[in-house]
């Protein structure tokens, strides 16, 4: 995890005021989210855990594990959120008697709804005597095959109405407002200004990530159901919604086939650009996978090798620094990103020996800093070995719902081999090329290139990037007694404060 402390929203050089002032750091956030995300695909491990167990088999059937006490399961693996979708081939023992994971082929299906009526479903994939059917919301329910009825009636998704009513219905969601695109429901109770962010970006994303696609040979297709954002204001609406690991802001539930998130973070107080910036990447991010699975690429509760899913996530995520704070488009450096890396070489790591890239792309959970490799080397592959990577997302894009769970280790490749049968497995050499990228990418520190202000006031000079600071300061001195300057980086601001106190 990278850590930068103190020096970027407080230096001071008589420091009454800034000795009780609490430490903050802006890569927190960025941090946090990953943490979350991870936290939460460890929730949802346990969630699909909790339903391998109760697919469980009658004791005695060899080769089926227990599902949450089994070791080495790694969190985040399982399919079912973003973010999650790998595991190694060693964890890919037989989770399931083999042979017992049928894909219906979509197969309708007549099932019961919470009002008793019959609906009719699509098979998704069945597990023994459970079957998990797309309902016409969009979600995949677990049901015992007993409680299914194949049916010749066709399916027919929901219309955005239909999925309106039935959200609101929930007592959670009451007195949310929506809005709506061609393809999107936003849910919320956020502000305004959230919601329409949350939209811009998202509005703007859908068609680049399509068109993205349309040269690798994939033949993706308009979302069959609505794409739902549910934005709650605070983080304790966004738990009560449904309880995560602390700490989580915004996820992709491909069960429930939604996004969640919320808009209250506590970054938009001490470094409020930073706290944008992370808004925007961390609702690009969810998007990004919210909208793989839904147009044709990945496959719902499929497993997909995570520097690939994560680096593709990433790679849509970054938001630009130029032309004020948004999004700026896939395949623009991710300046987020690229500051971990630009921290992790400054420590001292050099790349070129094959070691990080190995580790990275063998990795079933991601750090901060794996994150940061996982987009590098998407950035790459993209830029400088497009049709190689255009035909190893093809290959992903062929793994159905829960393929390998109930394969033989070894039937299915490893997230390694996935990576070195499309680029090789000279690591050091694609390392050496992943530095020579890095080093060809306009990079501009966005910790250091925030908004500074400069308070002086008496014999004290105050350096934060928080306008919440600025007033409280005031607020302590006087208003009228600080003067408050504004500098566009953290460079201008620091000349300033050195020749004040000369
Ligand atoms: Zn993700």
């Amino acid at each position: 995890m990278v850590r930068i402390c103190c020096l970027l929203c407080f230096v001071s050089l008589v420091t009454p005021i800034v000795a009780n002032a609490q430490r903050f750091n802006p890569l927190g956030g960025v941090d946090r989210f990953i943490r979350e995300s991870q936290e939460h695909a460890e929730e949802m491990r346990q969630r699909m855990e909790q339903m391998r167990g109760s697919l469980r088999p009658p004791s005695g059937v060899p080769g089926f594990p227990s599902g949450a006490s089994r070791p080495g399961v790694p969190g985040g693996s399982f399919p079912g959120l973003s973010g999650d979708p790998s595991l190694s081939a060693q964890d890919q023992g037989p989770a399931f008697p083999l042979g017992s994971i049928k894909y219906p082929n979509g197969t309708n299906v007549l099932v019961r709804n919470e009002a008793g009526e019959s609906v009719t479903a699509r098979q998704h994939v069945t597990i023994g005597n459970t079957e998990l059917v797309i309902m016409p919301s969009g979600e995949i329910r677990e049901l015992s095959s007993e409680g299914t009825r194949p049916t010749s009636e066709s399916f027919t998704p929901w219309s955005m109405d239909e999925v309106e009513r039935d959200l609101l219905k929930n007592p959670k969601l009451k007195g949310f407002k929506t809005k709506r695109s061609r393809r999107f429901l936003y849910v919320y109770n956020t502000s305004e200004l959230f919601i329409d962010s949350t939209r811009t970006i998202l509005e703007s994303m859908y068609p680049a990530v399509r068109k993205y696609f349309r040269r690798s040979g994939i033949d993706t297709h308009e979302p069959e159901f609505p794409l739902v954002i549910i934005a709650f204001a605070t983080d304790d609406q966004f738990q009560e919604y449904r309880r995560m690991p602390q700490g989580v802001v915004a996820y992709y539930d491909s069960l429930a086939n939604s996004v969640m998130l919320y808009e209250e973070s506590d970054l938009s107080l001490h470094a409020p650009e930073i706290a944008v910036k992370n808004a925007i990447s961390t609702i690009a991010h969810e998007g990004a996978h919210q909208i793989l699975h839904n147009i044709g690429v990945q496959q719902r509760l499929s497993r997909w090798p995570m520097w690939l899913s994560e680096g593709l996530a990433e790679f849509y995520a970054p938001t630009s620094l130029q032309r004020g704070v948004r999004w700026s488009g896939m395949g623009s450096t991710n300046q987020l990103r690229m500051m971990e890396i630009d921290r992790d070489w400054n420590g001292g790591k050099a790349l070129g020996a094959g070691r990080v890239l190995k580790r990275v792309v063998a990795a079933d959970q991601l750090d901060s800093l794996d994150y940061a490799y996982s987009w590098s080397l998407i950035h790459l592959l993209s830029k400088r070995h497009q049709k190689e990577l255009f035909a190893c997302v093809r290959q992903c894009s062929e793994l159905r719902p829960f393929d390998g769970l109930d394969s033989e280790p070894g039937k299915l490749p490893s997230s390694s081999e996935v990576f070195e049968k499309h680029f090789g497995d000279e690591y050091h050499e694609i390392e050496k090329e992943l530095r020579r990228h890095l080093t060809s990418l306009d990079y501009v520190d966005p910790v250091k290139s925030q908004t500074h202000y400069l308070v002086v006031a008496g014999g004290q000079v105050i350096l934060t990037t928080s306008p919440e600071r600025v007033e409280e300061i005031q607020r302590s001195i006087g208003v009228g007694r600080a003067q408050v300057r504004r500098y566009s980086n953290r460079a201008q601001a620091e000349a300033a404060m050195n020749k004040i106190s000369r």
